[in-house]
């Protein structure tokens, strides 16, 4: 089924748009493990038309009240986790900013305003997966910030406005969870779902199934979403993909699983 998918992405023609992502990146630790995960995401890095650039959407930059976006030239890898072993917390990913593509961005959105901010770097929702996608760190990256002021129907219109970036060679990665409740975490990463978990889950796929983005707009006072997400700081990633995606888009799902009850690694490639 994957084999399929990668196929597609190598054929895809140089003038298509690139296709966007949105991956459910999970514990830190899969910066420094090999699984099926990071598999998944290294078989992307060589299925996928090589990018002039990488924007990054992490439920791990958040920001209160407006939306900023990274212009370093040179961002610093962000260890923003505690109780890891050493070897993560010594990780780098030395990827060069995309200053000029920031700039762009922040022109091509009408509304909000973005901020230019070189006081941010690369935190562990962008490198964690970009160092199994793109190993040597040779594609620049940048990111935007998730305003936690803003619902989801702000963020989604917020998103729409990023689409032609597909078309000028740079790759939109949502990175967050699904489902994600650390408080409801159970120690055995491999102990099955709960069934809100899984009916969470299950509505999302629905809703991106049929290109329904009405039905991805969570209510934060609905009790399923408040089980699923505490805070919807790794939901909102998912808009931004699902903004930038087009009606002639094929979309793909991949890693349907969970982890620890709590946490769905449900992840989507959408491709022209
Ligand atoms: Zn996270």
């Amino acid at each position: 089924m994957l084999q399929a998918l990668y196929q597609q992405l190598r054929l895809l023609p140089s003038t298509a748009p690139l296709p966007a992502l949105f991956i459910g990146h999970g514990s830190p630790m899969n910066a420094i493990t090999r699984n099926t995960y990071t598999e998944s995401w290294a078989n992307l890095g060589r299925a996928l038309p090589r990018p002039a650039a990488i924007l990054c959407i992490s439920a791990h930059w958040m920001t209160d009240g407006h939306t900023a976006v990274l212009t370093a030239l040179k961002p610093k890898t962000i260890h923003d986790f505690y109780g890891f072993p050493p070897a993560l917390n010594e990780k780098q990913y030395p990827a060069p900013g995309a200053p000029d593509k920031a700039v762009q961005t922040q022109q091509m959105v009408k509304s909000p305003e973005i901020r230019a901010s070189d006081d941010w770097g690369f935190d562990h929702g962008t490198w964690s997966i970009l160092c199994s996608m793109y190993p040597d760190a040779s594609v620049p990256v940048y990111q935007l910030s998730i305003d936690m002021q803003k619902n989801a129907a702000e963020h989604l219109a917020l998103a729409k406005q990023l689409k032609p970036l597909r078309e000028q060679g740079v790759l939109i990665v949502g990175s967050g969870n699904i489902v994600h409740n650390l408080g409801k975490m159970h120690g055995d990463e491999n102990a099955e779902p709960f069934d809100w978990t899984q009916s969470f889950d299950r509505n999302v796929k629905t809703a991106l199934n049929h290109n329904d983005s009405t039905g991805l707009l969570v209510n934060e006072h609905d009790s399923l979403t408040q089980l699923a997400h505490p805070t919807l700081d790794h939901y909102y990633p998912l808009l931004y993909t699902q903004g930038v995606r087009d009606n002639n888009d094929e979309l793909f799902h991949f890693n349907e699983t969970f982890m620890a009850r709590a946490i769905s690694m449900r992840s989507v490639v959408i491709t022209r």
